[in-house]
């Protein structure tokens, strides 16, 4: 394989991440496209324009570019983005006529890229992989309150039907896909996500203290986007019941503070809990800057509804953080409950209260899970995923070369 084409439409690899529509899926695209560049393959990330200071083209390595077209206002809501992708879809023709690029395969990541990557395989004659990153159905089922736009289930069912093949970050996805979609369960493969651990490995702990500005005794750390479907109100009322809660700070990294209306609800239920004095929303933080946080915390909690696969949860336990998290999706597959963290099956306080107790009180405890956290987290590179993935391109080009040969 020579080149790849990789679509990312509404999820930039090199925006700024943890505000509202900025995480885990633009890390995932960000990482395994440097990972495949260094691996030797040609790669452009396709996206649109979120800001207008945006240059055209960010190489990201020798090989590998991100490339911004146009697609709507800079500002447009997530939620109106489906009407422009034929505005998207012109400009990369454009871009790609210009250059006289070819490319080989077209991967999509997230429903609206899927239905990009649906036309651009038919007119490129060219095998398309969707990755979608988080389901609608899955969503709805997994928080009352949660709300889609009706054709995004619409979209995932026709991207299932008509892409060559899907990859899924665990084997509840697949199953998901199948159940809900009726997606075709041989053309889903399962790879794993990974962690970056050159940047996310141990800091020693009081100058990762130092550094974040903490003085309290002990810190319970969230990181990730803030919205409803993080359960952080749970971890709030699970602190609110802490014993020694004055020698507690909890961290909540993430979102936009000033614009963001679940932010406010959040530190309004601070103030209903009593508990203002205990908590730091320090808004989003450069990724460079997180191996502190998570290295400065005692534990790190991620009460999730649904989560695709965690990323954050892996990145504290590169850093040697215990994780108290929702059993739930990905965080399944990677933390062993009693061995690097707890998995909590129930979405109320009582349950992380006393796991977090558990931790808060007894240091071995905490080193013996964090030494297990970090050797597991040692086993899920980046490098690791992307070759896995480089081995289903090559299996999947070699069987549409064959199947074109046999017609
Ligand atoms: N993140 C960040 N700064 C923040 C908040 C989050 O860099 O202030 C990153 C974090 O390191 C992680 C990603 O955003 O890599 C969130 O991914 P995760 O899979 O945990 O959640 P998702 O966004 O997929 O729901």
């Amino acid at each position: 394989m020579c080149r790849l084409a990789i679509l990312s439409f509404h999820g930039c690899p090199v925006a700024r991440l943890g505000e509202k529509d900025t995480g885990g899926m633009n890390v995932y695209v960000l990482q395994l496209t440097r990972e495949f560049a260094r691996k030797g393959i040609e790669v452009d990330v396709f996206t649109r324009y979120h800001d207008p200071d945006d240059p055209k083209i960010v190489e990201l390595e020798d090989g590998a570019r991100v490339i911004h077209l146009k697609a709507g206002s800079y500002e447009a809501a997530k939620e109106d983005l489906f009407d422009y992708i034929p505005e998207f879809l012109s400009e990369l023709y454009s871009f790609q006529k210009a250059e006289g690029t070819t490319y080989d395969l077209v991967h999509s990541h997230y429903w609206l890229s899927g239905r990009v990557g649906m036309t651009l395989s038919r007119t490129w004659n060219i095998p398309h992989v969707a990755t979608f990153h988080t389901l609608a159905q899955t969503k709805l089922r997994a928080r009352v309150g949660e709300r889609e736009p009706a054709r995004r289930s619409e979209v995932e069912s026709l991207v299932m039907r008509d892409a060559d093949a899907i990859i899924v970050s665990t084997e509840e996805e697949k199953q998901d896909a199948v159940r809900l979609y009726d997606a075709h369960p041989q053309k889903i493969k399962v790879i794993p996500a990974g962690v970056n651990l050159d940047t996310f490995k141990p800091v020693n702990q009081s100058i990762a203290r130092q550094r974040v500005g903490i003085h309290e005794k002990q810190v319970i750390l969230y990181v990730g986007r803030i919205e409803p479907l993080k359960g952080i109100d749970v971890l709030l009322e699970a602190a609110a019941l802490l014993d020694g809660s004055d020698d507690i700070r909890v961290l909540i990294v993430g979102g936009s503070p000033g614009n963001d209306a679940e932010l406010d609800r959040l530190k309004a239920l601070t103030t209903e809990l009593g508990i203002e004095s205990m908590v730091t929303f320090t808004g989003a933080i450069k990724q460079n800057k997180l191996p502190d946080y998570y290295s400065a915390a005692d534990v790190f909690v991620l009460p999730s509804h649904s989560e695709s696969f965690g990323l954050a949860a892996l990145e504290a336990m590169a850093c040697g953080t215990p994780v108290v998290v929702s059993r739930v999706g990905g965080l399944k597959t990677f933390i062993d409950n009693g061995e690097t963290g707890y998995l909590v099956p129930w979405r109320c306080p009582e349950p992380f209260v006393q796991r977090l107790e558990m931790l808060l009180a007894n240091p071995l405890l905490r080193e013996a899970m964090g030494r297990a956290a970090r050797a597991k987290a040692l086993q899920m590179g980046w490098g690791h995923a992307a070759d896995r993935m480089l081995g289903f391109y090559s299996s999947l080009l070699r069987d549409t070369l064959e199947s074109a040969a046999g017609d």
